[in-house]
């Protein structure tokens, strides 16, 4: 990036806001996604509406790209730079604007940490449901652009069903607004969905309006061990079956239950093939009869333990063995690869045998747990990028693994987008006609493609850098 294009942006955000270092360029060269890394130009820290918008102007003057970035938990590579582009970061835009306990409603900016949010709104009352397992570290902004899931998206649904409205920076630089807090309203086109789960493609949110819900009255913890997968999964099937809809309902295998216990020690038995943390809320009176219920079902599908918690402490603590998944995998090698494969709910079982049957054929190790509620699963390759031959086995086993999802009916990716990562996939997974049509949308919101470039699908060979999934 030339030193005038430098300069222009030192005069729309400050001298200090613009930076260059080596240092500062290589630490936003990476989000979560692993074996993926491009350093930017520049790093931009925008402190208004208005200087977002001024630095998408002269993107479009000249020509290079942008790339918004939230905390950087992503795993699909969304915030990863392109090659000749400059990253807006939005995590320190940290303010809830206003909690309207009338509307039941708040406006926050994107860089609101979720779990901050969580806590705001729950001491007034009210509830925020989606809550991604990184909900401690990611943002409401990097949530909307994911679409992000959680573990409590079985009974309240994603991020999706939370947005109310937007303000967004598009990417010729217009601000513009879309929804509100109408409860209804079917004036012209949805364009606010087109935003949620866009990836940083279409435009930068530089206001959300949420949607809140009344805070459950109450809450039951429990888990429940079993020695073998096919009977977590039939108690998961029966528990929907039995017109129970838990909060939560998550699943972790052998590996991730051992990874769990060396990390958190929590007291889990090792010799279990399969553990399900679930959790009912709602009306004191309907949670205890479904947790009685839940009980049953666990018992009748020869749980060898089910542990119901007694008070909130322990509740925190079995929560903590789905909660603390993917740090204790990441203790276990150098690297660890988390995907994210969906299914519907009655492939889960097939669909985790397959892949433990894949891991042995490639000589991998591969964890499993996820949203087994939702059917969807983060099987989570340890291994270590310095092996470039178990990393090629690691990659073939993920490419079986998708092809299988693909097979049973699943898609490429549940909640963690599509983003670098997942591309490759895309093009065989959607229908063509789709696929053009999103590119043209893409084409028409921003011509120039500064946007984001290079994520979802290609529009133009902009997007280069030594991207190890574009190579294959
Ligand atoms: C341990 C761990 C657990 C996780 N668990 C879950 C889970 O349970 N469910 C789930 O869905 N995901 C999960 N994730 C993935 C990740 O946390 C989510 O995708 C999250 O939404 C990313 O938020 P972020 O702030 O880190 O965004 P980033 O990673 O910084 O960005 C993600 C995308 O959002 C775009 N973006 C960011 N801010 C804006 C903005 N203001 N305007 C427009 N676009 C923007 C970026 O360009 C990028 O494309 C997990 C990740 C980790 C590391």
């Amino acid at each position: 990036m030339n030193k005038v294009t430098i300069s222009k942006l030192n005069e729309i955000v400050g001298k200090d806001q613009v930076l260059t270092g080596i240092e500062d360029r290589i630490t936003y060269a990476y989000d979560g996604t692993q074996l993926l890394s491009q350093a930017p130009e520049a790093i931009v820290i925008p402190q208004n509406t208005q200087a977002i918008s001024e630095i998408l102007k002269l993107a479009n003057q000249e020509k290079f790209s942008i790339v918004p970035r939230g905390s950087g938990t992503g795993l699909s590579g969304g915030s990863i730079p392109t090659s000749d582009s400059i990253v807006i970061l939005m995590n320190h835009w940290d303010k809830i604007l206003e909690i309207d306990q009338e509307n039941l409603t708040a406006w926050v900016e994107p860089g609101v940490i979720t779990g901050k949010l969580h806590e705001t709104v729950e001491q007034l009352g009210l509830f925020y449901p989606p809550d991604p397992g990184s909900m401690s570290i990611c943002t409401i902004g990097g949530n909307v652009a994911e679409n992000a899931g959680g573990l409590r998206g079985l009974k309240y649904g994603v991020t999706k069903d939370y947005v109310m409205g937007l303000e967004v920076v598009l990417p010729g630089g217009e601000i513009a607004h879309f929804g509100g807090k109408n409860v209804k309203d079917v004036a012209g086109y949805n364009l606010k969905e087109v935003f949620v789960g866009s990836e940083g493609t279409l435009g930068i949110f530089s206001k959300i309006l949420l949607k809140l819900v009344p805070k459950p009255r109450a809450t039951k913890t429990m888990l429940a061990l079993f020695d073998s997968i096919e009977q977590a999964a039939r108690t998961v099937s029966d528990i929907i079956a039995a017109r129970i809809i838990p909060a939560t309902l998550e699943f972790l295998d052998r590996i991730t239950i051992k990874s769990v216990e060396d990390f958190a020690k929590i007291g889990l038995p090792l010799t279990s093939e399969a553990l399900l943390l679930i959790e009912v809320d709602g009306h004191p009176a309907q949670v205890e009869e479904e947790a009685q219920k839940l009980i049953e079902i666990c018992r009748k599908n020869k749980a060898s333990n089910v542990e119901i918690a007694k008070d909130e402490l322990e509740a925190i603590r079995l929560k903590t063995a789905r909660r603390s998944a993917f740090s204790a995998l990441a203790r276990v090698k150098p690297t660890t690869i988390l995907e994210d494969a969906t299914v519907p709910r009655s492939q889960v079982a097939p669909l985790v045998i397959k892949i433990q049957e894949i891991a042995r054929k490639y000589d991998v190790m591969i964890g499993n747990f996820g949203h087994a509620g939702d059917g969807n699963l983060h099987p989570t390759g340890l291994t270590d990028e310095r092996n470039q031959d178990e990393i090629n086995r690691v990659e073939k086993a993920f490419e079986e693994i998708f092809r299988v999802t693909m097979d049973m009916g699943g898609t490429i990716t549940g909640e963690h987008g599509v983003g670098l990562a997942k591309k490759s996939f895309l093009k065989e997974w959607m229908d063509p006609g789709a696929l053009e049509m999103m590119k043209t949308f893409k084409a028409m919101f921003d011509p120039n493609n500064i946007l984001n470039p290079g994520k979802i699908f290609d529009l133009s060979p902009k997007c280069e850098g030594k991207l190890i999934a574009e190579k294959n």
